[in-house]
């Protein structure tokens, strides 16, 4: 208590200090939510997210990303593609295991990239999962448990019978729209930032989970403001699994 008092004084004292904003009544600008109320700290909010990255890895953004993610100590689930792991044009490899050292949940996407779960033959589809789960085994050391199609297309039958959990999402970025071209402007580049990052923070809710993909530096520049933002309004950023608790094989799962 004698603390909590000792520090409401201390903020005061130095929100005292803070220059006048112009114009305004001299009303010191502190971080409200975090002062303690009555004496007491606020309770922390519970808010949860999970953030999704498809199609890496990429050999310069998903680490970048993954070291973002370290400064708030927050974890995200990244849904690959086999092939870029396996291949030596992305170092996926040495990326892969990076991500996973850091405590970050990876998952299934696809082995090409190239194939729609609802309309390949069943030993396409098979193939596509297999081989990358067998990847990520190989550089993650986990057995992923969750899925996301290419597209978000998938029939209801091939779901039900996936041996994982089908994971879309609530909030779409629409990243992939916004990415940088070599003749963009300054501030090009900061409109399609802008626009990324509101496309998230005007449909984030508690449970929902946020698509993004970890390729673009577009999506790099956002994610740092997005995550500033969400650690702001008091989100805490889980990995898929922890979002869902135990999820289940073959069931779709949105968020929201
Ligand atoms: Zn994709």
């Amino acid at each position: 208590m004698i603390l909590s008092l000792l520090l409401a004084l201390t903020v005061s004292l130095s929100g005292c200090g803070d220059p006048p904003s112009e114009g305004e009544n001299t009303v010191p600008s502190t971080n409200a939510s975090n002062l303690p109320v009555d004496g007491k700290p606020a309770d922390p909010p519970k808010k949860q997210v999970a953030i999704t990255f498809d199609d890496g890895p990429h050999n310069i953004w998903t680490k970048q990303i993954v070291n973002e993610l370290g400064r708030y100590g927050f974890t995200a689930t990244f849904f690959v593609i086999g092939n870029r792991v396996d291949g030596t044009a992305y170092n996926g490899g040495d990326t892969m295991a990076f991500v996973a050292r850091q405590g970050h949940e990876l998952a299934i996407h696809g082995y090409t990239h190239e194939l729609y779960y609802n309309s390949c033959t069943d030993a396409e589809f098979e193939f596509e999962l297999s081989k990358t789960a067998e990847v990520i085994g190989k550089w993650g050391g986990k057995t992923p448990v969750l899925m996301r199609p290419i597209g978000g297309a998938i029939s209801k039958e091939r779901a039900a019978a996936c041996p994982y959990s089908v994971i879309l999402w609530d909030v779409d970025s629409e990243d992939w729209r916004y990415k940088y071209k070599p003749d963009d402007t300054p501030e090009m580049m900061q409109e399609k930032v802008d626009t990324i990052v509101n496309n998230v923070m005007s449909q984030v809710d508690d449970g929902s989970i946020i698509l993004l993909h970890d390729i673009y530096e577009s999506t790099y520049d956002a994610t740092c403001i997005i995550l500033a933002k969400l650690y702001e309004e008091g989100y805490e950023v889980v990995s898929v699994s922890e979002l869902l608790g135990e999820p289940i094989p073959g069931k779709i799962y949105y968020g929201g």
